[in-house]
């Protein structure tokens, strides 16, 4: 890669790899975790009806308005919110303010795939430590590598473990710099540490509307955090930085449609268990899962992937996690796609296994 750096590049853009999850076109996509049932309906509507003027004018700074209506669904202040374009700009923008050029980020391994993504690009250094054969952080290592920024995510992806609370308060408590809590599911998990953020000013709460709020599309993000801490996190981010169409939308969403959210991520829940509760009963061992999908061990899952493709069905792959060994991770919709993943699966395996 470095012999093709132009002469005014930085060194540090060569090891930074373009996000690829090899997510090729498929009859029957399970590999991203968004809403399987589609747009919540008022935000469907607000969508097809927005004016023009939505478009030829600029969007607010900072989303004003819809930092009112996350405050009110989330139980915070509005001062405590920062949006964004998706929760992967929250943390690109909290990375690059909370970080010094060389700071540490420590992630619990294995996590979201783009924090040491965001780390790199930020100018930062990264430390993976292997997460406890319980599916928890292994929280001493991590607070000894005397992280800047210490990651975490509950539910974790991909494994859809919760962290423990406890677990949690130490790490606010006991971290040397900020703690960044990764709750892209959140809804599904029925818990928050949003209550931290309002306790302790070294926390940032992350959170999406691209999962339950079936919005993954539009990209809508936001933090929850001290309002000292949001603030650096919205500079780093700038101004326009959420459009006027996402803001319209989220904010129908956030008003009308929340009855809709909770409904379906009720539907999730009960639809996981059921995929885990078949799984079982086919011989597998289904990790705990606090969120929309099922992280399930299953030897050779690359070769099962591929096998599943084949037949119309993705799931993702991740070979070797610690613990476990090769897992499938399955995203949760209506029972009858789950039942046409589960049709592919015992075809996929059998061919697999032959
Ligand atoms: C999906 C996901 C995100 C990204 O969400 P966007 O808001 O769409 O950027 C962040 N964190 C985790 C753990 C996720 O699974």
């Amino acid at each position: 890669m470095s012999s093709d750096r132009l002469a005014f590049a930085r060194a540090l853009y060569d090891g930074v790899p373009l996000y690829d999850p090899k997510r090729a076109p498929v009859a029957l996509d399970l590999t991203d975790n968004t809403n399987l049932w589609g747009m919540p309906p008022a935000a469907e509507r607000t969508w097809r009806a927005l004016p023009v003027s939505r478009v030829t004018r600029y969007p607010s700074l900072y989303s004003a308005e819809l930092k009112d209506a996350l405050a009110a669904y989330v139980g915070v202040p509005a001062d405590y919110l920062v949006t964004g374009c998706g929760s992967d700009d929250i943390l690109d923008s909290a990375m690059r303010a909370f970080g010094e050029p060389g700071s540490l980020v420590a992630s619990s391994e294995p996590s979201f795939a783009m924090i040491p993504i965001f780390a790199q690009m930020n100018g930062l250094a990264y430390a993976g430590i292997t997460e406890r054969a319980d599916q928890q952080p292994d929280l001493d290592a991590l607070l000894a590598t005397r992280p800047r920024i210490l990651y975490l995510c509950s539910p974790n992806n991909p494994t859809g473990a919760l962290v423990a609370r406890a677990t949690l308060e130490r790490a606010v408590r006991e971290a040397p710099g900020v703690v960044f809590i990764d709750e892209a599911y959140a809804e599904f998990a029925g818990v928050s540490s949003a209550r931290l953020a309002l306790e302790h000013e070294n926390v940032l709460v992350i959170r999406t509307m691209s999962k339950a709020f079936g919005l993954a599309g539009l990209r809508v993000g936001y933090g929850i955090g001290h309002p000292a801490l949001v603030r650096d996190v919205e500079k780093s981010r700038g101004p326009y930085k959420l459009n006027a169409m996402a803001e319209t939308v989220a904010l129908a969403a956030l008003r009308e449609d929340a009855t809709w959210v909770a409904d379906h991520a009720a539907l999730a829940v009960t639809n996981r268990d059921r995929l885990a509760d078949a799984l079982r009963a086919r011989g597998y061992a289904p990790l705990d899962s606090a969120a929309n999908f099922v992280c399930v061990p299953v030897a050779q899952a690359v070769a099962v992937g591929q096998a599943l493709r084949a037949r119309g069905v993705a799931a993702r792959p991740f070979e070797a996690l610690p613990h476990v060994g090769d897992t499938l991770r399955v995203s949760v919709g209506p029972w009858p796609l789950m039942e046409q993943f589960l049709a592919a699966f015992d075809a996929a395996t059998a061919e697999v296994t032959r």
